[in-house]
């Protein structure tokens, strides 16, 4: 099977209200959409969702990659999904934003025409068919947080990611009222986005223990490896690295140095899905857990990483709810939610369709020669 064209498209999304974190607040995005079509007719999606703060990715650079990169995959015979992820990743280095869209839209493409579920083209096995997740409420006051958290519980959210940023005791503050809000039955998770020094986490650390909290992320800056070996060994809740940990390589270092207690895989930073595989396999093998992410993405962007999640049983935290904080995205078929569960259809493909018709299409190049 060889590719026949290659789309590429760009769409807003908009958030029904500003979400905002320790380093950056938004309240509609920009981001592509990625078409693959195969010389049988199947078709598949990708998206890549900018994240310029995270992945160094912007709509431009994700347009260029994805032109770039189209050049090498038109004759190749992608039955060897493996080897299309390596030559494409040796070609490009970075870019994981518009490696995810175009690698995730070629698996989905395969999986229709071999009519398997998608993880199932890449030797996983077939998905279960219900997703557990968080749900996250953004930084604000902390009669906002609480009363964000009181809502998603009354609507049957169990499992909160609540994002703090500093100063340190506003961010106890947040928590302790959260918790004194929701009660003890809700499983609390916080996310500092970078936003403490190693000696201020290890102090908020201490303060968080007795609200029963069950893993901080990120809680220092991405590139501060010795920082978070500090906080990790001298706090009692797990640390786990996401900016700090992108692709394999990454995680390679952190595990060697002995500095996290687990990892945030996000589709758009490993590039895809068979990086993000690599990945967990490594996390596994060294007894390091498993979160999965999102950066604003649509409902397709959700359902791949949810797939991912329902494929390989890997996942003890879970944290795709993007979809669910937009009032409007260019999707025809949204994911299926019922509250707190994405559910899953079985069969080929992710199971969503963006809508060409409210997407601005970049370019099409047709491969014509086989
Ligand atoms: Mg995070």
């Amino acid at each position: 099977m060889k590719i026949k064209k290659i789309e590429v498209f760009r769409g807003k999304l908009e958030l029904a209200k500003v979400f905002r974190i320790s380093y950056g607040e938004w309240k509609s995005v920009d981001t592509v959409f990625i078409k693959t079509v195969l010389d049988n007719g199947s078709i598949g999606w990708g998206e890549a969702p900018p994240a310029p703060e995270i992945t160094g990715d912007s709509v431009e650079t994700i347009i260029g990659s994805v032109k770039y990169l189209s050049s090498f995959i038109k004759k190749m015979n992608i039955d060897n999904i493996n080897g299309i992820d390596k030559m494409l990743r040796n070609k490009l280095k970075n870019n994981s934003a518009a490696l995810n869209g175009l690698i995730n839209s070629i698996i989905e493409a395969l999986s229709k025409s071999l009519n398997l579920s998608p993880l199932r083209v890449l030797g996983y096995g077939e998905p279960i068919n219900e997703v557990l997740t968080d749900i996250t409420i953004g930084l604000d006051k902390p009669d906002t947080m609480v009363n964000d958290s009181i809502n998603w519980i009354e609507k049957g959210f169990k499992i909160l990611k609540v994002k703090l940023g500093g100063p340190e005791n506003l961010d106890i503050e947040r928590v302790k009222r959260i918790r004194d809000a929701v009660g003890s039955h809700i499983r609390i998770r916080v996310d500092a986005n970078q936003a403490w020094s190693p000696k201020e986490a290890i102090r908020i650390s201490r303060a968080l223990e007795r609200y029963d909290i069950e893993m901080i992320e990120q809680p220092v800056k991405a590139y501060d490896l010795k920082g978070l070996k500090y906080v990790r060994d001298r706090s009692e809740i797990p640390i786990i690295a996401d900016e700090a940990i992108h692709n394999l390589r990454n995680l390679k270092l952190f595990i060697e140095s002995d500095a996290i207690d687990g990892v945030n895989i996000k589709l758009s930073k490993a590039g895809g899905l068979i990086e993000a595989s690599r990945m967990i396999e490594m996390a596994k093998a060294f007894g390091k857990e498993l979160m999965i992410g999102c950066m604003i993405e649509s409902s397709l962007g959700i359902a791949i990483a949810s797939h991912l999640v329902a494929s390989t049983g890997a996942f003890r935290y879970v944290d795709l709810d993007s979809d669910i904080t937009l009032e409007s995205q260019p999707v025809i078929k949204p994911i299926k939610r019922s509250i707190d569960r994405i559910l899953l259809e079985s069969g080929s493909g992710f199971g969503v369709e963006p809508d060409e018709n409210r997407l601005d299409k970049v370019f099409s190049i047709t491969f014509t020669t086989f």
